[in-house]
């Protein structure tokens, strides 16, 4: 007996996730047939990007998210499972809800726990031992720090602060993993708070009160994660006409603020090599299609595989840096990081080409 396969929906693009670089590959392929699945039902605020000019997450996602065409992004839609028919190689979605998608491309931008990684077989994300309590703290009547980001460090512990506003600042803490209780962060904010709070008890006072009156709903407390620079290097970032971009791709600590900001030169780079690829497709020849689109995505990731190997090897050292007990493993990883870092800005100045 034979059994039909299940009827599903068919689009031409899907993008699986819609967080910075969901959202910006979806703007950058601009095509209105295309869909976007989110698992969240409304949009998270969470990190704040950008180095010496601070940018709330929240303001870019809902920029990006405004300028897409209605019903292009489906809230509340998580991704259960990808699979690429046997015969055809084409990615088929299992939605939630029970609903398949069948897909001519899918480009997965679902962060460091992507089921499109998995496809494609890269290794798992790994966590450092480095972990980060971050919130935002609002002044009514403005603040009174100057327009800059300051990082202070004793011992273990580092604090950075960065004013978005003159009414709102962010701040985080970070922390080698190894102090904390069970390896573990609490869930509720007040505990997250008051850890924030007993990390910091001997830094400046200016600093305890920034943390003292930070919003409860902005506290969040995580271990940072990374893609290994050498799983990056010899990973396969595409199979059939399935691809990664953004945290999915390339999870990286925050260090050097780059993380968001590499998501979205994904986005140009993608959106560039695809729509290369696919305005010289004529005619109704499949096969030929399907070969124009490997190669479309074949180029975006050579142009994207170096760049981001240089921001995850300089972020993976410093983690080591950071989270190690070894002074000798410290000063290795110092001593690699300063020949790598001897221009300080270089990794910023990139021009990652017109869409
Ligand atoms: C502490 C910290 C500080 C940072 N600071 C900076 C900084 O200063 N500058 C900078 O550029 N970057 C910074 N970053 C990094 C930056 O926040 C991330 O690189 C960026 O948010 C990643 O965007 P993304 O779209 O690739 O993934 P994400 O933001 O992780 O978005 C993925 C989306 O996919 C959804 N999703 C996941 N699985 C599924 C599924 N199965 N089905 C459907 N939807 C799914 C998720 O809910 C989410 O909405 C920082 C990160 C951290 C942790």
């Amino acid at each position: 007996m034979e059994f039909a396969a299940p009827a599903a929906e068919k689009h031409e693009i899907v993008i699986i996730g819609g967080g910075i670089c969901g959202l910006a590959t979806a703007l950058a392929l601009h095509r209105g047939r295309d869909i976007l699945i989110d698992e969240n039902k409304e949009r998270k605020i969470e990190h704040v990007i950008g180095e010496s000019r601070c940018l709330q997450r929240s303001d870019l996602i809902t920029t990006l998210a405004d300028e897409l065409p209605i019903g292009t992004i489906r809230l509340g839609s998580e991704v259960v499972s990808i699979d690429l028919d046997s015969v055809t190689e084409t990615p088929r979605l299992l939605l939630t809800c029970g609903s398949y998608i069948d897909a001519e491309i899918v480009i997965g931008c679902e962060g460091g726990r992507s089921k499109v990684a998995e496809l494609l077989g890269l290794k798992a994300s790994r966590a450092f031992d480095v972990g980060v309590i971050r919130g935002l703290t609002t002044y009514p009547n403005a603040h009174s720090m100057p327009h800059e980001f300051r990082r202070i460090r004793k011992g273990k512990i580092g604090v950075g602060m960065l004013p978005i506003t003159q009414h709102l600042i962010h701040w985080f803490v970070n922390l080698p993993t190894h102090l904390l209780s069970g390896d573990k962060f609490p869930n509720d904010p007040k505990h997250i708070k008051q850890m924030a709070l007993e990390l910091i008890k001997d830094f400046p006072s200016n600093i305890h009160e920034t943390i003292e009156l930070s919003n409860l709903d902005s506290m969040s407390a995580a271990h940072l994660r990374y893609r290994a620079p050498w799983d990056l290097l010899l990973g396969t970032m595409r199979k059939g006409t399935v691809t990664v971009a953004g945290d999915a791709m390339h999870i990286m600590g925050p260090f050097i603020g780059q993380g968001g900001a590499s998501g979205l030169e994904d986005a140009v780079v993608l959106g560039r090599c695809l729509g290369m690829a696919m305005s010289g497709i004529e005619g109704n020849n499949k096969k030929e299609k399907i070969a124009k689109i490997e190669a479309g995505l074949d180029q975006y990731v050579k142009e994207r595989r170096m760049r981001v190997l240089g921001f995850s090897t300089i972020t993976y050292l410093i983690g080591i840096i950071v989270g190690s007990k070894s002074p000798l493993i410290k000063m290795v990883a110092g001593f690699t990081l300063a020949i790598l870092l001897r221009d300080r800005v270089s990794h910023v100045h990139f021009d990652c080409g017109k869409l």
